[in-house]
């Protein structure tokens, strides 16, 4: 996320962060680079000149040039800046009314199905009674894919599939919800490729119709200018509450997520970065520009495995760790646990200073699968015992796998060492060392 300008910015302030003193004539040569970093990235030529200016002038005052980490200063100040400029404060949704309405609009393809149904999963987490209701009357498929996430997220999808009146099917929903408690009702709405007068038409009525206490605004950020431009078009006509960023996961340049706020005047409320239902955050200015300038996102990490860990199984590893009984169960366990926190490339960037290290190198999701291959061709008991596995017998996983013996050996190898640790840990626990080591 974010690699481009991340690494153009971190070029730009890095000659000024070695510096013992800040002159004038240094700032001016990085805040060019800092303006081009942010053009490069697609954002807005204005909002560019706009915020390098007023770092420029806070960089110059008097106290940043005598203090004594002047480029440490420098770089917080771009950081308040990026801040600012993406809208400071975290914005809540608008749930009020019963049931709330919630509307999705935007166009085809920037991700208005997927994230409904990751709304809804992110809802139902927090105790709300959640109906999905497919307003999309164009797209026949847009009913299955909704009725396929409602599945997933176990939330139930409202659905008329011949009824060709929008602003009908909403209704029905919503009397649908009253009557059976429901208290979040999301309408997924249908998009077209581009801005056209009959879809705005559409739209505005279905809103002039349900009320809904917060209408949001989904648009792919890959799309860089673009996406700006259509916020534009739909905020004059529609005036959102705030505007989901999606395909965060891809390259994109970054643009989108930095002018947004400044054009339309409406705040980013999440983002999106990735396919799967869990790939949903809620859009922290501060965090956003850490990130941005390398500076890591250890906290949306912690949330992210709050969510999705299981505290049950957690306790129960655990507890196997402490008896020495940790085996290749319990790491299969673990290996699905992170999986489902989201890209683990993504995860990674979110550690301080990770982001840059890991730009080039090749990971995904995928890269756990000759691992996860090689433990589902173990017996059950290689799996609690692996030190049965006798060369016949890695001959028999490395087949069953399609892995090599040498790739099983290595995770062998791995695991073994990793129960050795554990074990230590234990050992040390118990004698009172690690506290002392701890300290
Ligand atoms: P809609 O036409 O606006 O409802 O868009 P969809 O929800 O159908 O999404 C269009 C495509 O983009 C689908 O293939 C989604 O899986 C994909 N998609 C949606 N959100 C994201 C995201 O955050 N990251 C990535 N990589 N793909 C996404």
């Amino acid at each position: 996320m974010f690699e481009n300008l991340q690494d153009k910015l971190n070029k730009a302030i890095k000659t000024l962060k070695g510096q013992g003193r800040i002159t004038e004539i240094n700032v001016a040569a990085t805040i060019k680079e800092v303006r081009r970093a942010l053009t490069d990235a697609d954002v807005n030529y204005k909002v560019a000149k706009d915020i390098t200016d007023r770092i420029r002038d806070k960089a110059l005052d008097r106290k940043v040039l005598i203090s004594v980490e002047p480029g440490q200063l420098f770089v917080k100040i771009v950081q308040e800046e990026l801040t600012e400029l993406m809208g400071g404060e975290a914005q809540n949704i608008n749930i009020k009314g019963d049931p709330a309405i919630i509307l999705i609009a935007g166009l085809q393809g920037s991700g208005k199905t997927t994230f409904s149904g990751k709304l809804a999963s992110y809802l139902k987490k927090q105790g709300r009674n959640v109906l999905l209701v497919a307003a999309d009357i164009y797209r026949p498929a847009a009913i299955d894919q909704l009725k396929v996430l409602g599945e997933q997220v176990g939330v139930e999808v409202y659905a008329e599939p011949e009824n060709k009146n929008a602003v009908q099917i909403a209704q029905n929903a919503i009397a649908l919800a009253r009557k059976t408690g429901k208290k979040i009702v999301i309408v997924d709405t249908a998009g077209r490729l581009a801005v056209d007068e009959a879809m705005m038409q559409e739209i505005e009525a279905l809103k002039r119709a349900i009320a809904p206490s917060e209408t949001l605004f989904v648009v792919d950020s890959m799309t860089g200018q673009d996406a700006v431009n259509t916020a534009k078009t739909f905020n004059e006509r529609l005036n959102f509450d705030g505007v989901v960023l999606t395909k965060l996961d891809g390259d994109a340049r970054g643009g989108a997520a930095l002018s947004i706020k400044t054009v339309v005047n409406k705040p980013i409320k999440f983002i999106s970065t990735g396919e799967k239902m869990e790939a949903l955050d809620v859009f922290y200015p501060d965090r956003m520009a850490s990130r941005i300038l390398g500076m890591g996102d250890v906290i949306s990490l912690v949330e992210r495995a709050q969510q999705a860990f299981d505290e049950d199984e957690a306790k129960r590893i655990n507890a196997k760790m402490r008896k020495n009984q940790f085996d290749f169960d319990d790491f299969l366990s673990q290996l699905q646990q992170i999986k489902k926190m989201g890209n683990v490339k993504d995860l990674l960037g979110m550690i301080p200073g990770m982001g840059k290290m890991i730009k080039d190198l090749d990971i995904d999701n995928d890269s756990f699968k000759p691992i996860e291959a090689i433990i589902s061709s173990m017996t059950p008991k290689e799996r609690s015992r692996p030190d049965i596995i006798d060369g016949s017998r890695k001959k028999r996983i490395a087949t069953g796998s399609g892995t090599s013996i040498t790739q099983v050996n290595n995770l062998l190898k791995q695991f073994d060492e990793m129960r050795k640790m554990m074990k230590k840990m234990n050992t040390m626990q118990s004698s009172g060392k690690l506290n002392k080591m701890m300290r």
